[in-house]
């Protein structure tokens, strides 16, 4: 059996617009264009899964039965829309806790791979954080920073992203291009 090539994506500033310790699943705020992108993505054989930081768990600020009720509508929303997201991973550590599974380390985007056979040298990580994309890296995917957020400069210990875009949508199109 082949392996896949899959696009992991991080949650908040990346699919959704970032509530800083989202807890309400009432609250889940789409952002501009993702649909289009992952259906573009699919189009091109790509799979995904959601690996997400959630310190907001160790800190009591977030409930663990909200965080999964917020995972199955993310996952449901994508479902109408044509997109089968097939895993949610999601890091409940401290930030000053250097947990594996915790990004910038790879541990997410590993677990991701093992479950579903993914051929990580022909996958990609985006998000919005210099700490995604060098989970990317740390992975052995290429990997794509999104918006505006962080600079690529200010972050001289980590590698650049392959692809640096204003949104998602731009960043699929960049990374067919590059397939
Ligand atoms: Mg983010």
């Amino acid at each position: 059996m082949s392996e896949k090539k899959a696009v992991l994506l991080d949650r908040d500033g990346t699919l959704i617009v970032d509530m800083v310790y989202l807890n309400d699943p009432e609250r889940i705020e789409y952002l501009p264009g993702v649909f289009e992108a992952l259906r573009l993505l699919r189009d091109h054989e790509y799979v995904f899964c959601v690996a997400t930081n959630q310190s907001g768990v160790a800190r009591g600020i977030v409930d663990v039965r909200n965080l999964d009720e917020i995972h199955r509508r993310i996952q449901a929303k994508f479902c109408s829309e044509g997109v089968d997201i097939l895993s949610f991973h999601s890091a409940p550590y401290m930030t000053s806790f250097d947990h594996p599974m915790r990004k910038p380390n790879a541990g997410m985007l590993l677990e991701a791979a093992r479950w579903h056979g993914v051929d990580l040298a022909a996958s990609w990580m985006v998000g919005d954080r210099m700490t995604d994309v060098e989970a990317g890296h740390r992975a052995g995917c290429r990997s794509a920073l999104v918006g505006v957020m962080e600079s690529p400069e200010n972050f001289h210990h980590f590698r650049p992203p392959e692809v640096h875009a204003p949104n998602l949508l731009d960043v699929a199109r960049e990374i067919v291009a590059r397939s």
